[in-house]
């Protein structure tokens, strides 16, 4: 099954495929993590990426197409995974279907106060990127990771000025996406509207998605 995650920055996409990734036994690929994984390494190329993550912009779509496709080719990807962040345009969805063809793209569907109240009440764990919320995911003990027992910390672009900017690259950039993949039939919607809602549940709801999809044909 090769799964597309799509969705405002917020929607919980990563929330989601981690989730997603233990229950179907298939990859996650996070291209914002792969972003994240290269600045922290401070490779040269992590140092150009940067400046595009931390205001908000995109990276170039030439850049994470290639990061993306040999990511592809590693031997875990042959049955199936999960993508979270890419495509984000309509060249990246185009580069996409010439790398490989796609089973379901799961559309999440988010009120923009439910994204806000996400993002700027977002905690990651800097050792194994794990996601949790102050007011509805909170780790069990203050700042510190129930998996790994990392720290946790705000992101560089969880801060109020640059998640308007990220909501409003999503718009523009991403959401021509929908109609791309709802034209070919592949889109499905799923509705989150309480931000309090179990993950388990949405995830729940998307594997039952899934299972329909790829046993149609
Ligand atoms: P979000 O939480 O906003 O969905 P991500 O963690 O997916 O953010 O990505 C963080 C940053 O990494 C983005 O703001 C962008 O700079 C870069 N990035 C990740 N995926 C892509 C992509 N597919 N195309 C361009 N830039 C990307
Ligand atoms: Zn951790």
């Amino acid at each position: 099954m090769r799964v597309v995650l799509l969705g405002p920055p917020g929607a919980g996409k990563g929330t989601y495929a981690s989730r997603l990734k233990r229950r179907l036994g298939i990859p996650h690929i996070s291209t914002g993590d792969m972003v994240r994984d290269e600045i922290k390494a401070e490779t040269e190329l992590g140092r150009t990426l940067k400046e595009y993550a931390d205001e908000g912009r995109l990276v170039p779509d030439e850049i994470i197409i290639n990061l993306l496709r040999r990511r592809l080719e590693e031997p875990d990807c042959k049955g199936g995974f999960i993508l979270d962040g890419f495509p984000r345009t309509i060249p990246q969805a185009e580069a996409l279907d010439k790398i490989t063809e796609i089973d379901v793209v799961i559309n999440l569907n988010v009120p923009d106060d439910v994204i806000v109240q996400r993002l700027s009440n977002r905690l990651v764990c800097r050792r194994c990127g794990a996601i949790y919320n102050r007011l509805t995911l909170k780790p069990k003990r203050d700042m510190i990771c129930d998996i790994c027992g990392g720290e946790l910390y705000t992101r560089e672009d969880d801060k109020p000025e640059v998640i308007r900017e990220r909501l409003r690259v999503y718009r523009e950039r991403t959401q021509p996406l929908i109609d791309y993949y709802r034209r070919r039939g592949v889109l499905r919607d799923v509705h989150c509207n309480d931000p309090t809602i179990d993950p388990e549940i949405v995830v729940d709801e998307i594997i039952s998605i899934i299972k329909r999809e790829t046993e149609k044909t």
